[in-house]
């Protein structure tokens, strides 16, 4: 039975989450008493249960392993960690053992690519697996010991923090960002954002100020602030560092958000993935609350502000703005139409502010040390710092911080990478950089990116990165909008097609012209870039899908001739015209 304070849709997910903890599935009767309770519909439930895949509708084993997808855990030998643990824990990839002890399956990127093969057990991060680890953690299994008592080296996680700068070097002390704003006034502080040229650190770039400034002037009798910690973006693992180390620096952010566009609730919507961090941020929530910096008459003043953690629950597609506001408001995550922006129409309809951990993070510091102080580094149109996760094939993957304008070779010799055979930056939505373009500059008039920088040597085959990208939006299309749904999917055979040695010239052009039509129509940002693997690798590297051509004019997608085996049979004919020829030489 759920608390009164429970019985609201809004708090949907929070209770499936709840329920799936205790059963480890959410067993149908308690779809009926969450229907009754919140006076929703089954089918209403049904789906979002259906939509997030950390929740599921028949039991996980008591010891449910995920083992992350990232193509940096590809090349860090994830075929074999997978199988290994499948021959160790007896179970097959995808599947429940017979006894229900230990569940094992894929997922993805887990936000550990610099510390991997990364997976999650029960939620829990799981790091550098090996062999070693593996046969402990199947002792540990068969023993049916709880994970609480599990050797803590299995959950260890490090920061990794190699190159800190601008806002890495030091962390602000709680609560002198808002002192300061304080001190100097509310309409000076938000002056003095707009004075550092603070840009959304997210990708996009959107004045920061500007949104605070749109959000405060929109009428409402309410404001929220929403801080998007659900990085989903293989490769991306900063926001995992900031919340673990400089958590009260975010927190602080917010509450000068709050301060400035007069918003009373805040959330921190954190990915289901980082449900280790989830304990420790609510012990620094309940401090800011008992310093007086959080809660009611924050400082003293007439300012009040509360923020709650929300767990995502494994929907890549929840880090796109609109799509967490309605995962925010317990429904499936999928992107609303904009306009309207959520400054004016947010969580609940009411204006909300809605910007990632580093842009907070960001905006606390300007407000101790000022905008000039921030304005000082990076570029004229890219002010400040941008904190990037670096793995793949270098010495020292982990966090660097760097002035925007910063060359990419800089940031490769840095990290220890040799032999580059080229970059991806920003994620699989990004671009992937060649070694011919290693003069090039992170900033948002040159190469904006969420964080995400993925280093690949010579040894790497540039179509095997391909596909796992492209399969990776297949598998995180949220399923709304047809171009999006039904063109990643094709984007996904047509490309395993060639990629598989099956392809001809006519296949080639066909996945270009698919990739525009899925980039031109697709309802939101996901659907927009899925093809951004394929056209970028397609300019930089024409012949590496050539070379995978055969030499023929077509091989259809699939076998006709074995479809016709039964009709075969009934007309009980064997013969050559009852056979077709499908590869036209
Ligand atoms: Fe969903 Fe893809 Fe359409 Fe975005 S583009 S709404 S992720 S189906």
């Amino acid at each position: 039975v759920l608390e009164s304070a429970e019985r609201q849709p809004v708090r949907l997910l929070r209770i499936l989450r709840a329920v799936q903890d205790r059963y480890r599935h959410i067993p149908e009767q308690a779809i009926d008493i969450i229907a009754e309770q919140l006076k929703i519909s089954r089918t209403e439930i049904i789906a979002v249960v259906e939509f997030y895949s950390f929740f599921h509708r028949q039991p996980q084993g008591r010891y449910d392993i995920l083992i992350s997808d990232s193509i940096t855990d590809w090349m860090l030998d994830k075929a074999n960690i997978m199988s290994y643990l499948s021959k160790v824990l007896k179970v097959d990839v995808g599947t429940v053992r017979g006894d229900g002890l230990v569940s094992l399956n894929n997922t993805s990127c887990t936000g550990m690519c610099d510390q991997g093969p990364a997976g999650l057990i029960n939620g829990y991060a799981l790091t550098r697996l090996d062999r070693p680890k593996i046969d402990d953690m199947a002792v540990l299994i068969e023993q049916a010991v709880p994970l609480s008592e599990w050797p803590a080296e299995f959950f260890q996680v490090s920061d990794n923090i190699q190159r800190p700068g601008l806002l890495l070097q030091q962390a602000i002390a709680p609560g002198s960002g808002l002192t300061r704003a304080l001190a100097r006034g509310l309409k000076e502080t938000l002056t003095e954002i707009e004075k550092s040229g603070l840009r959304g650190r997210g990708g996009a770039g959107f004045s920061t100020a500007m949104k605070w400034r749109f959000c405060a002037e929109a009428q409402s009798d309410r404001r929220y602030v929403v801080c998007n910690a659900d990085e989903g973006e293989p490769g991306t693992f900063k926001d995992r560092v900031l919340l673990n180390s400089y958590a009260d620096q975010v927190f602080e952010g917010m509450t000068l958000c709050a301060a400035l566009i007069g918003a009373e609730q805040g959330y921190l919507y954190l990915r289901g993935e980082y449900r280790h961090l989830e304990d420790k941020l609510q012990k620094i929530l309940q401090q800011r609350r008992d310093d007086g910096l959080l809660g009611q008459n924050i400082l003293g003043q007439e300012l009040n502000f509360d923020i709650e953690i929300c767990m995502g629950a494994g929907a890549y597609i929840c880090g796109e703005e609109s799509a967490l506001i309605e995962s925010l408001e317990g429904k499936c995550g999928i992107p609303r139409n904009r306009p309207p922006y959520p400054v004016t129409q947010g969580y609940l309809h009411k204006p909300t502010v809605v910007n990632n951990v580093e842009t907070f993070m960001a905006a606390a510091a300007i407000a101790v040390n000022g905008g000039d102080w921030f304005k000082g580094a990076g570029t004229e149109r890219s002010a400040g710092s941008k904190i990037l996760s670096i793995s793949g094939d270098c010495a020292k993957p982990g966090i660097y911080e760097y002035p925007f304008g910063v060359a990419i070779k800089q940031i490769l010799s840095d990290c220890g990478a040799v032999d580059v055979q080229g970059v991806q930056v920003g994620g699989p939505s990004g671009s992937f950089i060649s070694d011919q373009e290693l003069e090039r500059q992170l900033a948002f008039e040159d190469l904006a990116t969420g964080g995400s920088f993925i280093v690949f040597n010579n040894s790497r085959h540039v179509l095997d990165v391909v596909k796992n990208f492209t399969h990776f939006f297949a598998h995180e299309s949220c399923g709304f909008c047809t171009p999006c749904r039904v063109g990643t999917s094709l984007l996904k055979k047509q490309l395993d097609k060639i990629v598989d040695g099956h392809g001809s010239a006519g296949d080639v052009a066909a996945l270009e012209e698919l990739c525009q039509l899925v980039k031109n129509y697709s309802h939101c940002g996901l659907g927009q870039t899925a093809a951004n693997p394929v056209l970028t690798t397609l300019q930089r590297y024409p012949e590496l899908y050539q070379r995978q051509l055969k030499k023929i004019s077509y091989e259809p997608g699939f076998d006709l001739d074995g479809a016709l085996e039964v009709a075969r049979r009934m007309a009980n004919r064997d013969d050559a015209g009852a056979h077709l020829t499908q590869v036209e030489e």
